[in-house]
């Protein structure tokens, strides 16, 4: 099982974390044919003790909550009937954060989804989750504030969608043992991180992360029975420090 970690996809904005529409068009149609789709929560319920989910199966996330998902790949999801899941920054609900934490945004800045949106997206099958109330680096901040985060975050959504709100991903997939401990006692039954840290039980699941430029082919790699594995393994960072020590000479 491979839980896919998608920011948007948006023509108009060139970067990283914007996959074309036609990239994402040809990846849906390469999931709906090749793999086992499911809902997150079905992947969650799979979870072993060290994080880790079962295999087979793949399912699709989007963080930040931003509107190229409701403007450009929802109705690729849709035709294909691909079941997604979207981590929203509940402070741009209530204007009490803006979207400014990209480090390249488009010209005008980033627009994220409105709450008649989401309900939209909602009523048609799409779920959703907490990224915080403003996307700090909860590593960073102290025990109070991050409570305050996804404490917060958690009852804006349920309040909007009527309904539980279980899942937290961590902002830039940054967690940490008090983070996570955090995450348990706000309510939240799981938690998603990124591939750059390792599994660590229910409240550190790892994703794979899918970026502008990767194409089917790199969708088969990151499905691979070892990638994973080997992203999270101590051989693989210090290799790739090695790799980037090598290209700084
Ligand atoms: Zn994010």
């Amino acid at each position: 099982m491979t839980i896919l970690c998608y920011h948007t996809v948006d023509p108009g904005w060139e970067s990283d974390l914007s996959v074309t529409t036609r990239d994402f068009s040809a990846q849906c149609r390469w999931l709906q044919a090749r793999r086992k789709m499911v809902p997150l929560s079905a992947a969650l319920t799979s979870v072993d003790k060290y994080g880790r989910v079962g295999r087979g199966m793949i399912a699709v996330t989007f963080d930040d909550g931003l509107t190229g998902i409701y403007d450009h790949a929802f109705e690729h999801l849709l035709q294909r009937e691909i079941p997604a899941t979207v981590f929203v920054v509940a402070g741009t609900l209530t204007g009490d954060a803006r979207a400014d934490w990209v480090d390249d945004p488009p010209p005008g800045g980033l627009t994220t989804l409105t709450r008649e949106q989401i309900l939209e997206l909602h009523q048609a099958g799409v779920t959703f989750g907490s990224h915080t109330l403003s996307h700090p680096d909860l590593t960073a901040i102290d025990e109070r504030e991050c409570e305050t985060e996804l404490e917060h975050s958690k009852t804006i959504l349920e309040d909007l969608l009527r309904e539980k709100v279980n899942v937290l991903a961590y902002p830039r997939g940054l967690h940490d043992d008090r983070v996570r401990a955090i995450a348990q006692r706000t309510g939240y039954t799981h938690a998603v991180g990124t591939s750059r840290t390792a599994s660590n039980g229910r409240f550190g699941i790892p994703r794979v992360g899918i970026y502008r430029g990767e194409g089917v082919g790199a969708l088969r790699i990151k499905d691979s029975r070892w990638y994973l594995r080997v992203r999270t393994s101590r051989l693989y960072r210090s290799v790739k420090a090695q790799r980037t020590r090598d290209e700084e000479r």
